[in-house]
């Protein structure tokens, strides 16, 4: 399959602003995946899309040697700035379809926030497989709202507006379902965590506002009259949901991952495939 990569060069300047998760939540994340992948401190991490490290730089506290790959240099630098002089982490541009490492040299591999940007997201998975050692673990984290919270609903009712005025927002390609029932077809064993649950406030109309501004990447291919035409669509939607969009809401947001992994007996119907 081929297609561009969907850089976040775009957005490098404003993510940790308008992506950014509580300390608390982060060291939670870190100390949930130390535990369940039973790191220690000579493993090898290879995080791909890592993007400006939100996940990475709690991880890298726990001194493992951490391998970040990322499309766009823009948010390669930013998180280069944060880390400052972290010697084990390396920083490598590069497709994560198509990785530039060795047969089994991690221990860990994770993904977050990114197969759903990825049309080949199969290939990477097969890539991370290669890569990993074969008593290795992937981990496919996510976060967002949980179902039925306002930050949620404005942005499904937005892609609603966007598909009635005729456009479509970016499609999603490698969701947790679809990645989930891939790797058990490859033989994995999965194991879901449900991490950690925190509220925040959230004024709908800044949220309207970040939507129009395409802060986040499902909008980078709609054009420029259905994005100001979706935006009135939605301030009367939202008006008469919320009355003020400049009061804040509570929101529930989550993060949670699904941990995969290969147990020596396992030959699923995929390993046929992959040796073709
Ligand atoms: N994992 C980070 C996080 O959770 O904050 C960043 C997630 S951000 C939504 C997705 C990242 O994946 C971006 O930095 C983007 O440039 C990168 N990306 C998207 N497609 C890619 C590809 N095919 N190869 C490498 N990186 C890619």
């Amino acid at each position: 399959m081929t297609s561009q990569p969907l850089s976040f060069d775009r957005v490098a300047d404003i993510y940790d602003a308008t992506r950014a998760l509580p300390d608390h939540v982060l060291a939670t994340i870190a100390q949930t995946i130390v535990t369940a992948t039973n790191a220690a401190e000579a493993s090898r991490f290879l995080e791909l899309g890592v993007g400006t490290g939100r996940i990475a730089l709690p991880l890298l506290q726990y001194g493992f040697s951490y391998t970040g790959v990322d499309i766009s240099p823009a948010m390669i630098d930013v998180l280069r700035t944060k880390a400052g002089d972290f010697e084990k982490l390396t920083l490598v541009e590069a497709d994560v379809t198509q990785l530039p490492f060795a047969d089994a040299s991690f221990d860990v591999a994770l993904t977050v926030h990114l197969l759903h940007l990825v049309p080949d997201w199969r290939r990477v998975l097969s890539e991370i497989r290669r890569v990993l050692t074969p008593d290795g673990y992937y981990i496919y984290g996510s976060d967002g709202s949980v179902d039925g919270q306002p930050a949620g609903a404005i942005r499904r009712q937005w892609r609603d507006v966007v598909r009635e005025l005729g456009a479509d927002a970016r499609p999603e390609h490698g969701t947790r379902e679809a990645v989930q029932t891939e790797l058990i077809e490859t033989g994995a064993l999965l194991a879901s965590y449900r991490v950690v649950q925190w509220e925040d406030e959230v004024a709908p109309g800044q949220l309207l506002e970040a939507i129009r501004l395409r802060t986040f990447s499902q909008s980078w291919q709609v054009p420029d009259d259905v994005m100001e035409e979706a935006h009135r669509r939605m301030i009367d939607w939202a008006t008469e949901q919320y009355r003020d969009l400049t009061k804040p809401v509570s929101n529930i947001f989550q993060f949670g991952f699904d941990m995969a992994w290969w147990p020596p007996s396992s030959q699923g119907p995929n390993m046929e495939r992959q040796k073709e």
